[in-house]
């Protein structure tokens, strides 16, 4: 007999609510974590400006009606100290933490076709076995520097920001060089530049970032919005990024011109990325559309950062907005005003090495104090293949993946009997408002390992049939959009040698909670159950 009936690997987010959620149903569970903190993303991506850009008021569970009115957000968009002090909050008051092992890294889980189990081996040598095996290891979670030409000869300190030193880093008369203008960079410079004697950000590719207008949360707007909370929670489940947006319901380019910037302007005014993409029909799958929108965008850079060539550089061009993560910032480009700023255009003059005393590009070099490398992670799959992950007759999970990460329903791989991944590669994830879209995956593993165990089956096991459906629907419906123009994490062209493969699936949150309940309605159709 198995030590434990659900074995979860990560406490963020999603491993938490699954010990709640297992336990809740009466299996015996247990998470391994490796930070020494809960938190997941929430807990290694400490860097100074770390903030959510979905609202608070949907960046929390909705498991709960009680937490959900006891617990007060102090700002629209939650900084990172404040989701985190949440997660202990929920960890405390479902008395979750005994069921939490910190400190604890999963190296390894092998399938038992005998025992029907999964041995779980970690990197205190112990290994444990379990009848489940629920993958909770976040889609940004295995981060990545680029292996740089003398990096290891850098003088200075370097940092990556997500693994942020807990304590701070202070960088009062510095000479910093950032590397990385996606979410974080965005979002970290503005932090480094108001300490550094100078910050240099080193710029590959030019990003698009709409205002947070972030601001205190309204103690009156609270009340009334709590009092709705159940009704709103249904409508965000329903809707298609897990957020109910309200967009104008028409096509761009069904709209006279004045109208389309009078409708722009009022989102970027009100802030926030979601509202300001949807306020189109057309912006994601129309490329003059998108164009409209994008030019919108490069007119505010312009009118904010006061040269027009560093504007210029700033201006992206290279993808069509919204085919890349929109980042969110209230300072970014304004920062770029400031004395003590310098943008350095890598895309023209690439870094050729670092040297002890700073980075040298193809025509210039930047003495430098400290790196802060702001350059994203191995998405998706990158945590999940970092595991020696064995399934039926031993088989890589890293095999199965070699050609790109392939599942049914972004839950379950066939091969992999009885493990599933919260939000795994084909399943909304990252394209919606994440801890909906956890919630939801956890629900339904949960009710499919009590189904299993009510109805007399041992195992479950995603059918190579079902898989391929599904994945060809993922690929069917990303390339009827944009998305795939851009050299994103999303389809992994930021790793050096990945498959091309666009993994999110972009299908919307309501159609694709809508699939997962037929699914599990029919008896887990596309699933053998044995
Ligand atoms: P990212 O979006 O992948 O951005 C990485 C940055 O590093 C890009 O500017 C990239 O340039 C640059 N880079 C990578 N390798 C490089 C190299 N060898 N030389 C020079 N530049 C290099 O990573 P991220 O900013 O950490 O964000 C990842 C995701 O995390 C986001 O898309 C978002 O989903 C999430 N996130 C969310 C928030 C939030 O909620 N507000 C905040 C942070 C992150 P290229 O573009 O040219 O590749």
């Amino acid at each position: 007999m198995a030590d434990l009936d659900v074995v979860v690997v990560g406490a963020g987010f999603a491993g938490i609510y699954a010990a709640h959620a297992f336990r809740s149903a009466g299996l015996s569970v247990r998470v391994f974590e490796a930070g020494s903190g809960i938190g997941g993303t929430w807990f290694w991506n400490c860097y100074p400006g770390a903030r959510c850009d979905v609202e608070s008021k949907d960046y929390s569970y909705s498991f709960s009606p009680e937490l959900e009115q006891e617990w007060s957000w102090s700002e629209r968009y939650p900084a990172q100290p404040e989701v985190l002090r949440y997660l202990h909050h929920v960890a405390g008051k479902f008395g979750l933490w005994p069921l939490i092992q910190l400190n604890t890294r999963v190296t390894a889980a092998q399938w038992d076709a005998a025992r029907s189990e999964w041995s779980v081996t970690t990197d205190d040598g112990a290994a444990r076995t379990a009848r489940f095996c629920v993958m909770a290891v976040g889609c940004l979670s295995a981060y990545q520097v680029p292996s740089l030409p003398g990096l290891e000869t850098f003088g200075g300190p370097w940092y990556h920001t997500s693994r942020w030193p807990a304590d701070g880093v202070d960088f009062t008369g510095k000479r910093v060089g950032l590397i990385g203008t996606g979410s974080t960079g965005i979002q970290v410079a503005p932090e480094i530049a108001a300490a550094a004697a100078h910050l240099y950000v080193f710029q590959r590719t030019a990003n698009f970032a709409v205002p947070n207008r972030n601001r205190a949360v309204d103690p009156e707007w609270e009340r009334a919005f709590k009092a709705d909370y159940r009704s709103y929670r249904q409508r965000a489940q329903e809707s298609f990024l897990g957020v109910p947006i309200t967009g104008t319901g028409r096509p761009a380019l069904a709209e006279p011109p004045a109208e389309i910037q009078r409708t722009l302007m009022a989102r970027w005014q009100s802030g926030g990325g979601m509202p300001f993409l949807g306020a189109y029909t057309d912006v994601l799958v129309d490329r003059a559309a998108n164009d409209i929108v994008a030019e919108f965008m490069r007119d505010r850079i312009r009118e904010t950062v006061a040269d027009p060539s560093v504007a210029e550089l700033l201006c992206p061009r290279a993808y069509p907005v919204g085919a890349k993560r929109l980042c969110q910032s209230d300072d970014y480009f304004a920062m770029f005003n400031l004395p003590n700023v310098t943008l350095v255009d890598i895309r023209s003059a690439p870094i050729s090495s670092v040297y002890a005393g700073g980075l040298r590009t193809a025509d210039s070099v930047y003495e430098l104090d400290a790196l802060v490398f702001a350059t994203g992670f191995d998405a998706i799959s990158g945590a999940l293949n970092r595991i020696d992950v064995r399934g039926v007759g031993g088989v890589p999970l890293t095999e199965k993946w070699a050609g790109g990460p392939r599942s049914y329903l972004g839950v379950a791989a066939a091969g992999f009997p009885n493990m599933f991944i919260v939000t795994g590669p084909g399943s909304p994830s990252v394209f919606s408002n994440m801890v909906l879209s956890i919630e939801q995956h956890v629900e339904w593993i949960r009710d499919c390992v009590v189904y299993l165990g009510s109805h007399g089956y041992s195992t479950a096991q995603a059918k190579p049939s079902a898989e391929d459906a599904w994945m060809a629907h993922v690929t069917e419906v990303a390339y009827s959009t944009l998305f795939p123009l851009a050299d994103s994490w999303y389809v992994g062209a930021n790793i050096p040698g990945k498959p091309r493969v666009f993994t999110p699936y972009l299908g919307g949150v309501g159609p694709y909670r809508a699939r997962c309940d037929e699914v599990a309605a029919a008896g887990y159709e596309g699933f053998v159950l044995d």
